[in-house]
């Protein structure tokens, strides 16, 4: 069985096409400049890459390029359509109305327009535009959406709500579904296949450090709270998004920047996180060369991000009664042993005892675990594969 994900945004499509018998990616791509002058398609298979640089107007057009792709002589991987059994999309926001993957049809399509695209204006309109191009060219292929936010969907009522009017909750949906739920969960059942328990058994906080990132606290295989909200602005500071910010901040920041609503959650999202603290970047790289050369508010911007964090590990410890595992995934808990050194400094009451030589190794894209051997909490860096997780999801739902 062949699965085509497909994570579509505004402007960019990116696939992958995995064959199910293996779980092996066998071609990825990713379109970018959709509607916008310069348009391009990078497609890789065969061991090959290649550059499409034609006119895409919009999404269909994306779509058939990608399909044309798959069956180029170069990177080209099938020989006709009818290989791919199902398409997978990611789909960022469900709200309350789809609690796990969906087979699509125009209902479903109808109830996420209408009660969704308010709730990810960024994310789910352009989702739903690839959907649309996906279904007009596959006619008859079966199509799934799988949530960012269904892995979230078990978090009790105590987690996931606002302290504002409970009514305002029932009427307007007002309350913390999480992101990033793919990861979490893929990388939650891997502790424990890794650690040779069943999920039940263990309290594990997952950390997704990337350029979005977001902390769950998984108890016995179900998640019962995540750090991120209402929509993916809230929990620790990230890449250029603030995090977590008292309400009242929002208005008088807006105030004083003689901004409105829309422009103060844009400059929120957009402007602030370890890019506004340090004045220099994004990306981690570039702040640990900058403390290294002694830039104080590259230091201070990840001090913050790491202490931000910690506190999360340390609060979900003790929201689940306990701690058995920690793990670290995504570009930055992949990649930046200093970021999880600083984490795990400081919870060692708690049983966390690092092996500061395993944590230095390099990735090698494999499970490593960084704990020293007698550290009561096993900490584990496990490389995330939330296409992986999709194709899986979809698999299952045929
Ligand atoms: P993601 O959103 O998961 O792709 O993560 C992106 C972030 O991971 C980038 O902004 C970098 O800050 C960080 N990152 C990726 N690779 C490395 C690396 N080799 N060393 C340090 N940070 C990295």
């Amino acid at each position: 069985m062949k699965i085509l994900v497909v994570n579509a945004g505004s402007s960019s499509l990116k696939y992958q096409l995995i064959d199910m018998e293996t779980e092996k990616v066998i071609a990825k791509g990713g379109c970018e400049r959709i509607g916008i002058e310069g348009s391009l398609l990078k497609a890789k298979g065969n061991g090959k890459e290649k550059v499409f640089t034609q006119p895409m107007p919009n999404h269909k057009v994306a779509i058939e390029l990608v399909l044309n792709a798959l069956k180029d002589e170069e990177v080209g991987v099938i020989k006709s359509m009818e290989e791919i059994d199902a398409v997978g999309h990611r789909m960022v926001a469900s709200g309350e109305y789809f609690n796990k993957t969906t087979l699509v049809t125009e209902e479903v399509i109808k109830t996420l327009e209408e009660k969704t695209f308010e709730l990810a204006p960024l994310h789910n309109p352009p989702a739903v535009t690839g959907l649309r191009a996906c279904m007009e060219v596959m006619p008859g292929t079966p199509m799934a959406l799988v949530f960012d936010t269904s892995f979230h969907a078990t978090m009790p009522e105590k987690a996931y709500l606002y302290g504002i009017d409970y009514e305002d909750y029932k009427n307007f949906g007002v309350r913390k579904y999480g992101f990033h739920g793919t990861s979490h969960k893929f990388v939650s059942a891997e502790a424990a296949k890794y650690l040779g328990k069943k999920p039940e058994e263990l309290k594990i906080v997952t950390c997704h450090l990337g350029n979005g990132s977001s902390i769950s606290a998984v108890d016995g295989g179900k998640c019962v709270d995540t750090s991120m909200g209402f929509t993916p602005l809230a929990g620790i500071l990230m890449g250029t998004r603030s995090g977590d910010i008292d309400a009242s901040a929002v208005e008088f920041l807006a105030r004083k920047k003689g901004m409105t609503h829309a422009e103060v959650i844009n400059y929120l999202n957009k402007k602030c996180g370890v890019a506004g603290i340090s004045g220099v970047s994004s990306d981690f790289r570039d702040l640990i060369a900058g403390a290294k050369k002694g830039n104080a508010r590259c230091k201070l911007a990840l001090d913050m991000f790491a202490y931000q964090t910690k506190k999360y590990v340390g609060s979900y410890a003790a929201a689940m009664g306990g701690l058995n595992c920690i793990v670290f995934t995504a570009g930055i808990g992949e990649n930046t042993p200093t970021v999880r050194e600083a984490v795990c400094d400081g919870l060692q009451f708690l049983g966390v005892k690092l092996n500061k030589q395993a944590n230095k190794a390099k990735n090698d894209g494999s499970i490593r675990e960084i704990s020293a051997k007698n550290s009561k909490v096993k900490v584990l860096v496990i490389p995330t594969n939330e296409e992986l997780v999709i194709a899986r999801e979809t698999a299952e739902l045929l």
